[in-house]
């Protein structure tokens, strides 16, 4: 019986890297729900949006189609942005957004439908506390800043995306600030999920010790 996984915990602690690797080995599908908040901030940045405005918000997620190929691929409006999304600006941008109610109901109530047919690796801040608060298997990852901040590193320069070491660190600290800080739905581990370190594991060994979790409850 298929079931859905959700994964938490702060930036660059892992979460869509172990999500893929558990997607390879269960056949399952990934939603990274982090990429849409980067779609909404990015349209935000574009048209000049002022997203603290609830009818401008409401216009622009009226108006925006995000969807993913099945490579992985992000489509904003039909556009690729998997690369643009990336950016320290839409990083900072996405938690920016995501403090606001009317983005986080539009974009949950999104995330709810996709996963109704179970099958499921769901990544992001709230999904084991808001959006699937059901989920057979919860999951909290954390790693220190700095294995976050080397992680991240290495992720843009695969990418091509430039970047400092001490600014990308900054940058989290000043989000994980935010995202665990703000009135709706903060970031906190949901009292059911099971909280793994992964600043001295390889993916490997994470991925190894999420399956672990995750195989009994698929019989
Ligand atoms: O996971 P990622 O770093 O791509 O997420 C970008 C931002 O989107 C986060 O810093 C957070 O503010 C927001 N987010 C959220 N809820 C989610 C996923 C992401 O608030 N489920």
């Amino acid at each position: 019986m298929a079931i859905n996984i959700a994964i938490d915990g702060p930036s660059a602690s892992g979460k869509s890297t172990i999500a893929k690797e558990l997607c390879k080995e269960l056949e399952y599908k990934h939603l990274d729900t982090g990429a849409m908040y980067r779609c909404v901030a990015l349209k935000v940045v574009r048209t000049g949006a002022d997203y603290n405005k609830d009818e401008a918000m409401k216009e622009l997620l009226e108006n925006t189609t995000i969807d993913f190929t099945p490579e992985g691929g992000v489509l904003l409006d039909g556009e690729d942005v998997s690369k643009a999304i990336r950016t320290d600006e839409i990083s900072m941008m996405a938690s920016n957004v995501s403090t606001r109610k009317i983005v986080r109901k539009y974009l949950v109530a999104l995330q709810q439908e996709i996963a109704k047919d179970k099958g499921y690796v769901m990544d992001g801040r709230d999904i084991g506390t808001v959006v699937l608060p059901d989920a057979e298997v919860k999951i909290f990852l954390v790693a220190s800043v700095e294995t976050r901040a080397r992680r991240r590193y290495l992720e843009n320069q695969k990418r091509g995306i430039k970047c400092n070491l001490r600014e990308l660190k900054e940058e989290l600290v000043e989000r994980d600030y935010q995202d665990t800080h703000r009135k709706e739905s903060p970031l906190k581990k949901a009292p059911d999920a099971i909280e793994i370190d992964t600043s001295e594991m390889t993916i490997d060994e994470v991925t190894d010790a999420v399956l672990n979790i995750v195989r009994p409850k698929l019989v």
